[in-house]
């Protein structure tokens, strides 16, 4: 399901980053930063465009009949998000997996599926599920496995975390929650690296 957005006047968000910016202490209209508040909201809506897009909006008509049953694995897909509590980036790589029953998505699909739940405010957590139900729930296949592996922002330049700290998650549906060897596949094919 898509989230309709309020609708705002286009001014609207530029005034608020720099009320924000005042508020920060600092002068507006200094030359650095006269259009920095335009900036940050093209920037955040852009950051933020996977609230008006789902699934089957990524993945759009790149559905085909297939009799090929083994395993898909789309590795490495890099993305990037921010994190709901602070606003501050959260980035790495997204390993997306599925076993087709009959239909196969257009390869090409996939970072478009992840950039669709990456581009909002967001938990690791619920990315990694987002994604993989999204992609059940429009292809329809035996299993989807998903695994991102990011480092926070927010842990990192608050000092938290030491830097280059990863945080792992998991979603496995269907086969890849099932069946042992499925799952062990996938999780081989993603730690190989050549
Ligand atoms: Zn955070």
């Amino acid at each position: 399901m898509s989230i309709s957005r309020p609708r705002f006047s286009p001014d609207e968000l530029p005034s608020l980053v720099e009320q924000l910016l005042e508020r920060l202490g600092e002068d507006p209209r200094r030359e650095g930063l006269v259009e920095t508040p335009e900036r940050v909201a093209a920037s955040l809506l852009h950051l933020t465009e996977g609230y008006d897009l789902d699934a089957a909006a990524a993945i759009g008509d790149a559905l085909f009949t297939q009799t090929y049953d083994e395993m898909v694995l789309v590795r490495d897909v890099p993305f990037y998000s921010l994190c709901e509590h602070h606003l501050l980036p959260f980035f790495g790589v997204c390993h997306v997996a599925y076993m087709p029953r009959g239909r196969v998505v257009g390869l090409s699909k996939i970072p478009r599926l992840v950039d669709v739940y990456a581009h909002r405010l967001q938990l690791q957590e619920r990315l990694t599920r987002d994604i993989a139900e999204g992609l059940e729930r429009v292809v329809e296949p035996d299993g989807v496995a998903v695994v991102i592996e990011a480092r926070h922002l927010c842990l990192e330049m608050r000092g938290v975390e030491k830097a280059g700290g990863e945080t792992v998650t998991s979603c496995m549906l269907g086969v890849f929650r099932d069946d042992a060897r499925t799952r062990a596949e996938f999780l081989e094919l993603i730690r190989a690296r050549p």
